[in-house]
């Protein structure tokens, strides 16, 4: 027994699955997961002294790598003036000032604890703002686990809350409607069915919980023109997005303005942080100012505040790290699609700036449907391969790739060479 197997049969005992998030789990690959120890730029470490060339990045947060000195030293210093004080602070200032300044269609911003959390209160606040209950989700888009969110389309494309765990009310999910994503129609069938009930649509700009699915040409101006005749609110999932595609995230990249966006990943550099915001008249109507409640003990930690502030710091200020990291992933995701194309391997690869996915299916992967084509046993063979050799890709197939500033052209490029011999 490896000493990672040795631990993982203690976590069992202890802890549900041995994990404290699912997909930690590597159930889905048949396997167990490797026990990390330590973290430095691009690679990780396990208790049984393996290093990987990590393509999971903490899940985003590590966009310029593990263990960054900067923000390393930031959160030393942080530590140094105490943990949380409870109490109003400087730092949640700048943060939420560097927030506004980045993204121009946020006036205001509410620092959370987590993505889940960022968007279960901008959904709330959509409702309050507007009065009204119902709210649309695409099918496949993941919204962290708040009750009302954990809705699945199921078969037919326009179902309504059937919930997809287990300890979610009916009564929770009745207000969820479900769409398809890169599919207009079947949000306008729901808007002219409830056309003055629907208080948002909240939708994940580029779809990175069923592998990586792009949207396509005018899917997101569609959902906005839609919102702004209906009057519902465009709420953007910019959790993984955020940052990531470039400096301003989707609203940027894409050019569409979203009404409430709610962050997380990489805004915490690694620390459990989240956020919301949006236009101010909409954001006035969250407590103390307005009656929409939402709070939180640890909301703004100082500490966390540091590390998030730092890695946004870094990243303003250095632009061509997006023109870079974004032009490093554009070679090796190409070079991935290439080496399928050369083997006619039964595989396609999306990709944008740099997040991507291998999918193990001939067909095209643009909706939730397609992208439930894959063969997962096929990719559960690659995973354990590829861990075998040293890498570290998400331990399930509907997961995005991750790439950081800390990857070399040689990290990447001994990737795929593995690729090309399993596939
Ligand atoms: C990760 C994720 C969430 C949930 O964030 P947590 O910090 O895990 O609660 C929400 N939305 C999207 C798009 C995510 O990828």
């Amino acid at each position: 027994m490896t000493d990672s197997e040795k631990i993982f049969a203690e976590a069992v005992n202890y802890i549900p699955g041995g994990v404290n998030s699912p997909v930690r789990a590597f159930g889905s690959i048949g396997s167990v997961p490797r026990m990390i120890k330590r973290a430095d730029g691009a690679r990780l470490y396990d208790e049984d002294g393996r290093e990987y060339i990590d393509f999971v990045c903490s899940w985003g947060p590590m966009i310029l790598g593990h263990n960054h000195p900067e923000i390393r030293r930031a959160v030393q210093e942080a530590c140094g003036r105490g943990l949380s004080f409870g109490a109003a602070t400087r730092a949640e200032v700048e943060m939420a000032k560097l927030i506004c300044e980045s993204i121009p269609s946020v006036e205001m911003v509410r620092m959370v604890n987590s993505g889940t959390e960022a968007v279960m209160s901008a959904i709330r606040t959509a409702r309050g703002f507007t009065g009204r209950d119902k709210i649309v989700k695409f099918a496949g888009c993941y919204h962290g686990h708040s009750d009302g969110l954990l809705v699945q389309a199921g078969s037919g494309a326009l179902t309504a809350g059937i919930p997809d765990s287990a300890g979610v009310p009916e009564g929770c999910t009745r207000d969820t409607l479900s769409a398809l994503y890169n599919d207009l129609s079947s949000v306008e069938e729901l808007f002219r069915k409830f056309p003055e009930e629907i208080a948002c649509v909240i939708v994940e700009p580029v779809a990175a919980n069923m592998g990586v699915v792009l949207p396509e040409e005018g899917f997101l101006e569609g959902l906005r023109s839609l919102c702004d005749r209906y009057g519902a609110l465009l709420v953007f999932d910019e959790v993984i997005t955020g940052f990531r595609l470039c400096f301003g995230g989707a609203q940027e990249y894409f050019g569409v303005e979203a009404d409430l966006a709610a962050y997380g990943k990489i805004i915490g550099a690694g620390m459990p942080v989240g956020a919301y915001g949006g236009r101010r008249e909409i954001m006035e109507r969250v407590a103390p100012l307005g009656p929409v409640y939402q709070a939180g003990t640890l909301s703004g930690n100082p500490v966390a505040m540091a590390a998030g502030y730092t890695q946004l710091s870094i990243l303003k200020e250095h632009p061509a790290y997006y023109r870079e990291l974004n032009e490093k992933a554009d070679r090796f995701f190409g070079a991935m699609k290439e080496i399928v194309r050369e083997k006619g391997a039964s595989c396609r690869v999306n990709h944008i700036a740099s997040l991507g996915c291998l999918f193990f299916t001939g067909e095209p992967v643009t909706d939730y449907r397609s992208a439930k084509t894959s063969d997962t046993k096929a990719y559960a063979a690659y995973c354990n391969a590829m861990l075998e050799a040293g890498f570290y890709p998400a331990p399930a197939q509907f997961e995005a790739m991750f790439l950081s500033m800390a990857h070399t052209e040689e990290d990447l490029e001994k990737a795929l060479e593995r690729i090309s011999d399993i596939i």
